[in-house]
């Protein structure tokens, strides 16, 4: 099937109350490892990539390595989605690339400060308007995150980003003010593998906000970033064969459960792959110095950010609806946006 509209499998996921992973992709190999978890566990996926991906791949190699997974899996339902796109024209270059579905993070300005309300709203409604007229989906923000990866984000620390929580009124006004299909909030998770400095609890990671915005927006889709769990097994392999990463938190399973039901459809994990697949990697070099074929470090490589896909999507539901979901394209959602 052709890549499908997120607002379609957001939907599926809503009125069978599971979650969907969106894994960011940068190459072959995570593609690879995607397809091959969500075979395994039958499970719709959603495939995304950040600017940094978009420059590193030149578009077109990201683009013919999707087509590519569309037509290798043709059962599985596969949507292509732009992550924290920083203006309208990343949105509309990303749609000409075939995206199905696109985030406008207007939660920032472009030097990567948080913005004002009426800028957020400005730059979204231009993409939501632009997007949907072609049956494209538009994920926004509302609220910063912590931290910074791929060169997005504010950089803000742990307890600044407690400042910037999303405020469950505002998250209301916003999606009036602006039509999007979903929505990031924050609440007081952050980008890259440094998100807590300990197990996080109710204080740091603010759940309950989700269940108060969720409650107020029962029919948008409430999407959860910088929520890698950051396994400590996967920080154990890194420092075992020679890396070092500090001692560090993320989001607890459990956690990202609970944020599921009550309205969370999308769930952002990046670092988790890249531990797992720097793990694999050091362990090979450690063990082998000798091997010198990049297949032999990148078949462990992925399979190991395999294991990591087909656990979150486990855990998170999304396994065993691949099938349920009744796929359509871009081209049919224009009429369902013009209602
Ligand atoms: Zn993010």
């Amino acid at each position: 099937m052709p890549l499908v509209p997120m607002r379609t499998m957001l939907d599926h996921a809503a009125e069978n109350d599971y979650g969907v992973a969106a894994l960011n992709v940068n190459n072959m190999e995570q593609i690879q490892a995607i397809m091959m978890a969500a075979e395994e566990t039958d499970s719709p996926v959603i495939i995304q990539a950040s600017s940094g991906a978009r420059k590193y791949t030149n578009d077109a190699y990201l683009r013919h390595l999707m087509l590519a997974a569309v037509e290798l899996y043709p059962k599985i339902p596969i949507v292509m989605h732009l992550d924290h796109g920083n203006a309208p024209e990343a949105c509309f270059s990303a749609i000409e690339q075939g995206f199905t579905s696109v985030m406008m993070d207007g939660s920032l300005t472009l030097d990567s400060k948080p913005s004002s309300y009426d800028y957020n709203v400005e730059v979204t409604l231009k993409v939501v308007e632009a997007a949907h007229a072609v049956g494209v989906s538009v994920e926004g923000e509302i609220g910063a995150l912590g931290g910074i990866e791929d060169g997005h984000g504010a950089g803000l620390s742990e307890e600044e980003a407690q400042e910037h929580l999303t405020d469950p009124a505002q998250a209301e006004q916003f999606v009036a003010d602006t039509g999007v299909d979903a929505l990031a909030v924050a609440i007081g998770t952050s980008h890259g593998a440094y998100k807590f400095k300990k197990k996080p609890t109710g204080e740091v990671l603010k759940m309950s906000l989700i269940e108060e915005i969720h409650k107020r927006l029962p029919n948008t889709h409430l999407v959860m970033h910088g929520s890698s769990s950051v396994p400590q097994e996967l920080q154990d392999i890194i420092n075992k064969y020679g890396g070092d990463i500090r001692q560090t938190y993320g989001v607890p399973i459990e956690e990202i459960q609970r944020g599921i039901k009550h309205g969370v459809r999308k769930v952002n994990v990046d670092t988790d792959s890249r531990l797992a697949i720097t793990g694999a990697i050091r362990k090979v070099f450690a063990e082998t110095p000798e091997a010198f074929d990049p297949r032999k470090y990148l078949t462990p490589a992925r399979e190991a950010m395999k294991q990591v896909c087909v656990a979150r999507m486990t855990a998170f539901g999304q396994a065993g609806n691949a099938g349920k979901i009744k796929p359509n394209t871009c081209k049919e959602m224009v009429d369902f946006y013009k209602k």
